[in-house]
């Protein structure tokens, strides 16, 4: 056992521009809870998981997340208001400025890393203000051994000050809250939001950057699982499309939940070292393996209590519906060990289509996954006010545009080449309506998912040919016609609409998203790839 509380190590911040702060250094995960409950930050819930509330920003804010614009980044990144530059020196004024406002604080230093393939290990050290942001590094970034913090040397640096706001006139931010890497002197610099999903996006943005262009190494926004033949699946997908809750199967073992690397060598690994997962709804019935990784060490944001109890309840949204917990990757029971696999076998593109057109599970063909790859829909759900049902396409493209700071056509290219490489099975799966759109249809039975995965991965959907696949007459993806465990009418969504007429006129409504959306690529993508999109349909 590891004990970190035996840490005798001292560090000093002063090259950092810190002076006189009180340092913790790499405090367990119960001391940090302990001074959590102390100063009156957080909440023992009845799991003993600590619950916290972020403060005013419930969710990351890409509008301002910044990449300073340098000799590294200039030519290199695509810039555009996923990524916006920010000015080198308007950067070290801001920088100087944090520094100086964390100076003569107590403060909670981290040493930690990310990507669990040592080649490509990333040291990072994290400086937080508050004592629970640094819970949440310790649960998210792989934690080095005693004997590694020893003689740690740290590459990149996070500082996080959620209560330092800018003033954007004089700093050059967009408001007082802000996220901005600067490559040169790897710095992911926090501030103005205590959201600390802002910290693991900052590194998974940094990697996006490094991987490709040193490393030769593919990133992605996917989860990944193998099962126990060591076939490796991994699952893309937006933002509450179901990485984290399909990559949790008691049956397969976990890599990560949200970032890996696809190496030169064909190796995927997880960059971090836990899980960030929503909790709206959740239930021990429908995702046991994460409602029991709610316990001690757990950190629960945004939650709200049954009334007069310490128990969560998870369909109270008032503060947002973008609750979370993260934790250890170790509090799920069934883990790969280190978080590594061999070339997938499957790829599972997911998408929360509200629309209701896209078949619960079909297969693509190599240029279809190339159109959908770059596109990245989901669909989003209008706001709760009432009348208000008609959903709204999103589309972003690798499933990530906000964490990717080169040109799509670069991860494209080589998703292709990978794909290819290993001979993989690509499914798009939509997690999302069935029955009708959102506001008429359901959401499509966790349990059917988790079937129609479970039989792609055991090669129960037939053969790739007429007799075992429909084609989508507007998607031209291939619509499995039978499925273990799940109702022959739930793989057709036309079926399940029962009114063809409706059906078809938003499907076609759909297509004509995604070839709109499409026009922006046309210039990088072939006549191959753009044929592995839908029809486009005039009415
Ligand atoms: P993020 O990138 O924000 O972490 P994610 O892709 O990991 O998002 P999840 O955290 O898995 O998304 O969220 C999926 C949500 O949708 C969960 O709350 C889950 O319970 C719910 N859900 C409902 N039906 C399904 C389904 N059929 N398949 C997957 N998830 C479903
Ligand atoms: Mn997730």
């Amino acid at each position: 056992m590891m004990n970190h509380e035996l840490i005798s190590k001292t560090i000093s911040l002063k090259k950092y521009g810190i002076k006189n702060a009180i340092i913790n250094y790499n405090l367990s995960p119960e001391k940090l809870h302990d001074i959590c409950i102390e100063k009156g930050l957080g909440v023992k819930t009845y799991s003993g998981a600590l619950a916290i509330n972020t403060g005013e920003f419930t969710g990351r804010s890409p509008l301002d997340r910044f990449i300073v614009q340098d000799e590294i980044t200039k030519d290199k990144v695509w810039w555009g208001d996923i990524n916006i530059p920010f000015d080198s020196n308007r950067f070290d004024k801001l920088y100087d400025k944090v520094t100086k406002y964390l100076s003569d604080k107590e403060l909670y230093v981290r040493d930690a890393y990310a990507c669990a393939d040592d080649k490509y290990r990333m040291n990072i050290r994290v400086i937080n203000e508050l004592p629970w942001s640094n819970i949440f590094a310790y649960n998210m970034f792989l934690r080095p051994t005693t004997e590694e913090l020893d003689d740690f040397n740290p590459e990149w640096t996070i500082i996080n000050a959620p209560n330092f706001m800018a003033d954007a006139e004089i700093d050059g931010t967009r408001q007082h809250n802000f996220a901005i890497l600067d490559f040169s002197k790897k710095v992911v610099l926090i501030g103005g939001t205590g959201y600390t999903g802002e910290m693991k996006k900052g590194i998974f943005s940094a990697l996006n950057f490094i991987l490709p262009v040193y490393k030769e190494t593919l990133p992605m926004h996917c989860s990944a699982n193998v099962g126990e033949n060591g076939e490796t699946a991994i699952f893309f997908g937006l933002s509450g499309t179901g990485k984290t809750t399909l990559s949790a199967d008691p049956k397969r073992k976990l890599i990560g939940d949200d970032e890996h690397g696809w190496t030169k060598d064909n190796t995927i690994f997880n960059f971090e070292g836990g899980c960030y997962a929503k909790v709206i709804n959740l239930s021990k019935e429908n995702e046991p393996d994460i409602f029991d990784a709610i316990k001690s060490g757990s950190l629960l944001e945004n939650v709200i209590f049954k009334n007069g109890t310490n128990e969560v309840d998870f369909s109270d949204i008032s503060i947002t519906q973008n609750t979370r917990v993260s934790y250890p990757i170790n509090h799920i029971k069934n883990i790969q060990k280190p978080s590594l696999g061999k070339n997938p076998k499957n790829i599972f593109f997911l998408t929360a289509d509200a629309f209701g057109v896209l078949p619960p599970i079909s297969r693509l063909l190599p240029n279809q996954a190339a159109y959908h790859f770059i596109s990245g829909y989901t669909a989003k759900v209008a706001g709760t006010e009432a009348g208000v049902t008609e959903p709204i396409p999103s589309f972003s493209a690798c499933f990530g545009a906000p964490f990717m700071p080169l040109h799509p056509a670069k991860y494209a290219e080589m998703l292709s080449t990978k794909m290819k490489e290993a001979n993989v099975n690509v499914w798009l799966v939509n997690t999302g309506w069935t029955g009708g759109p959102y506001g008429i249809g359901t959401r499509i039975k966790l349990k059917y998912t988790r079937a129609m995965i479970n039989a792609a991965l055991n090669g129960d959907l037939g053969t790739y040919n007429y007799k075992d696949y429909h084609i989508h007459s507007v998607f031209g993806v291939a619509q499995p016609r039978e499925c273990p465990g799940v109702p022959k009418s739930v793989l057709s969504p036309r079926a399940t609409w029962n009114n063809d007429e409706a059906y078809y006129k938003m499907a076609f409504k759909l297509s004509n998203a995604f070839r709109e959306n499409f026009d922006q690529f046309e210039s990088i993508a072939n006549e191959e790839i753009r044929r592995g999109g839908p029809q486009r349909f005039a009415f």
